[in-house]
């Protein structure tokens, strides 16, 4: 059953796309360090943010109420699911009155580390935009982005780039073609609950991020490769073993280097060339895991196909 929210009829103004498919990337941490706890509760973190060329696809169209129709069986259909709160957070934002009928096509998945839920606010929120003609500069956007989450801000840009605060403070750096290969255990992990399991002792001081700028201007797999590091992770493995069974089969298949992907438990490796990274997902690829080889993006994440 889609999700239906009351809304008031469409005006009936003419002109402009009454569609639009977009597509909407994932994204993956290269490095994600906690530097300590800030007073308002949350953790101030320094990470390396990439997206990578797994999306999810939105069709929205014009409608008289807000309605979402998802594929995914683990995705919320209520007024919590992230589309649905991006599409209310603009209507409320530019006054603007009027429905729409989004259908998400899962690929990502869910509460995966991958920012699922982030990059479809982020694309609801370009779809709208475009669709109600908003000729909203970019700042204006990110504005009601950031309300929604802290990763939706770097979704609107896309691309790599240092995040540090709570990971909304972006800036944009010059990244380096990569192949990868995705491996998600078919869990997800609650975000908050991982978060709360850190401790002092993982806190380090941002020179994580710093070796891993270098090591993508360097634009050599193996120096990102030994480059890479996720705090969370010391809260993850061992609550979640298969975290260290897919980075360790990641290795033993031939990847220069896995880690884990924000908040997990996704991980990913590294690999020489896409050719390469489609072997170790052929190697790795068993049970209940999803495997994909996967390209860094270098533009936006989110991409208006019609
Ligand atoms: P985070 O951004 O917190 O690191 P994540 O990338 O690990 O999250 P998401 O796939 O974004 O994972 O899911 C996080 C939570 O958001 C899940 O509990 C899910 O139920 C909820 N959620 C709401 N809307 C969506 C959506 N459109 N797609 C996926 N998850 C969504």
């Amino acid at each position: 059953m889609p999700a239906v929210l009351g809304f008031d009829p469409l005006s009936k103004r003419s002109g402009g796309a009454r569609r639009l498919v977009l597509s909407a990337a994932a994204k993956i941490n290269l490095v994600l360090e906690v530097l300590g706890k800030r007073a308002d509760g949350y953790h101030e973190i320094a990470t390396v943010i990439q997206t990578v060329d797994l999306s999810d696809r939105l069709v929205i169209e014009d409608a008289e109420v807000l309605e979402l129709r998802a594929t995914a069986p683990d995705v919320p259909r209520d007024g919590t699911n992230l589309v649905l709160r991006a599409a209310r957070a603009l209507c409320e934002a530019s006054g603007v009155n009027r429905g729409a009928r989004i259908t998400l096509d899962k690929r990502v998945p869910v509460a995966a580390g991958l920012g699922g839920g982030s990059t479809d606010a982020a694309a609801t929120l370009v779809g709208l935009a475009r669709l109600w003609g908003l000729r909203w500069p970019p700042a204006r956007l990110a504005e009601v982005a950031v309300a929604l989450g802290m990763d939706v801000p770097f979704f609107l840009r896309g691309g790599v780039a240092v995040g540090t605060g709570r990971g909304e403070r972006l800036e944009p750096i010059g990244g380096t073609a990569l192949a990868l290969v995705l491996v998600s255990p078919g869990v997800g992990a609650s975000t908050a609950a991982i978060y709360g399991g850190v401790t002092p002792a993982m806190y380090s001081d941002g020179g994580g991020v710093h070796r891993m700028v270098a090591a993508l201007r360097s634009r050599r797999p193996a120096m990102v490769a030994a480059s890479l590091a996720n705090a969370l992770e010391r809260v993850a493995a061992p609550q979640y073993p298969q975290v260290r069974q897919m980075e360790a089969a990641l290795l033993a298949a031939g990847a220069l280097g896995a880690a884990m992907s924000g908040s997990g438990l996704t991980v990913f490796g590294v690999a020489r060339s896409f050719d390469h990274a489609r072997q170790i997902r052929a190697r790795v690829a068993r049970g209940s895991w999803r495997c994909w080889a996967v390209r860094t993006l270098s533009g936006p994440a989110i991409r208006v196909r019609a």
